[in-house]
């Protein structure tokens, strides 16, 4: 097969995103290339410009290189025929957006039939568990992240969370609180959540390796001046620990941003402890641990209840991707534990992040046909395994 087969090939598949943070109709409604922009990786690399032809072309020139921008700029070329986003395309683009978006279910189209979404696992931090009313396409997932941080009332998490005054807990004692946490996971099971996620490289390390019941019972309740930073680290190993349980009682996959975020304390070798103390439990690792994707692959390579989940490494570093997609093939113990998520927040960058997804696949199916590391029968069971099955197996069909 030639490398544009095999694109075709890609084009033509269902796709399954192990992680989105789609935002709702109002977020999309009255959407602008600024708007866009601003809610895109890209903007975290570059304010959105002034609407004047020199700021606008300073922008493009700074971002010109990076791959967060570059495929969000191809996705809007794509979907709305005015070229790449220029000074010179600028208002067109504006205004294309705008026009599609006065339709509500334009954002929603995007991902159903330009993404060609049978689902993507959708993680509303900012509503636990959350669909958008929409099981269609999102499957939701809990994330624990200010259980874990918020060991007191008024304290918040990273987000802005603050767990006690969202949930009204009313928790006598860290039992009673985590016996709360319980409930709430199971709770968000029976609405249809398909995985727990911890968030939680982007305020302490990845490292959960001090669960002791007496420092967790001190910060329990306590006021956050008069903890100590050890003591709310023991409270949050404890209760995280705990999620572990529940994921394994409950059968969900954990979900674990590693990589970046708070970047000293997020390498994936600091995450081992814990995957080799909840064996039954399937620890979906995301980011590739970026740039620590040979960390993620040694792991993936030693432990089954390991997936090497690529989700937004194509944006981050499509190059990065390709590396670690062939040395993920090389070492899992199945190609069945390999996903992909878009980790976006708009339908026009999760359309980029498919888009850039496709071509990191294309490029390692391409080379390792060439190789031989690749038999040309094996070439479309893989890519749909890669492209949608994978996902519908680890996250229920
Ligand atoms: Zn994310």
């Amino acid at each position: 097969m030639t490398r544009a087969e095999i694109s075709s090939l890609l084009d033509a598949l269902p796709v399954v995103s192990s992680h989105c943070h789609h935002a709702g109709a109002d977020h999309h409604a009255g959407l602008t290339l600024n708007g866009l922009l601003g809610s895109s990786y890209a903007g975290w690399m570059a304010q959105p410009p002034a609407e004047t032809h020199e700021a606008r072309a300073a922008f493009v020139d700074r971002l010109a290189t990076n791959t967060y921008f570059t495929w969000l700029s191809h996705a809007v070329d794509e979907l709305y025929g005015r070229g790449p986003i220029e000074p010179g395309s600028w208002d067109a683009i504006d205004a294309a957006i705008g026009e599609a978006h006065t339709d509500p279910e334009h954002h929603y189209r995007l991902l159903g039939e330009h993404c060609r979404y049978r689902f993507a696992v959708q993680d509303c931090y900012w509503d636990r568990g959350h669909d958008h009313g929409r099981p269609d396409l999102f499957r939701p997932t809990y994330r624990i992240d200010s259980w874990v941080s918020c060991f007191a009332p008024g304290v918040i998490d990273h987000d802005g969370n603050d767990l006690w005054a969202d949930l009204g807990l009313e928790a006598g004692s860290l039992v009673d609180y985590l016996d709360l946490l319980d409930d709430h996971i199971a709770a968000a099971k029976a609405r249809g959540a398909v995985a727990l996620k911890s968030a939680l490289a982007y305020e302490r390390p990845v490292s959960f390796d001090r669960p002791l019941a007496a420092p967790a019972q001190r910060a329990f309740k306590a006021r956050p001046d008069a903890v100590s930073s050890d003591d709310v680290l023991a409270f949050g190993d404890v209760v995280f620990h705990h999620c572990c349980r529940a994921a394994q009682r409950e059968g969900l996959p954990f979900q674990i941003h590693l990589g970046l975020g708070q970047i000293s304390g997020s390498r994936p070798m600091l995450f081992e402890p814990v995957i080799r103390a909840y064996p039954g439990v399937t620890f979906d690792l995301f980011h590739a641990g970026y740039p620590w994707t040979g960390e993620s692959a040694g792991l993936l390579h030693n432990y089954p209840n390991v997936v090497a989940d690529l989700c937004w490494l194509p944006l981050i570093s499509t190059t990065a991707a390709v590396r670690a997609l062939h040395e993920y093939l090389d070492v899992a113990g199945s190609s069945e534990r390999i996903l992909w998520g878009d980790d976006t927040w708009t339908g026009e960058e999760a359309y980029g992040a498919l888009v850039a997804w496709r071509h990191v696949v294309a490029t390692v199916l391409t080379e390792r046909l060439e190789w031989g590391l690749l038999r040309e029968s094996h070439l479309e069971p893989l890519a749909e395994k890669l492209m949608w099955r994978n996902g519908a197996a680890v996250f229920g069909g």
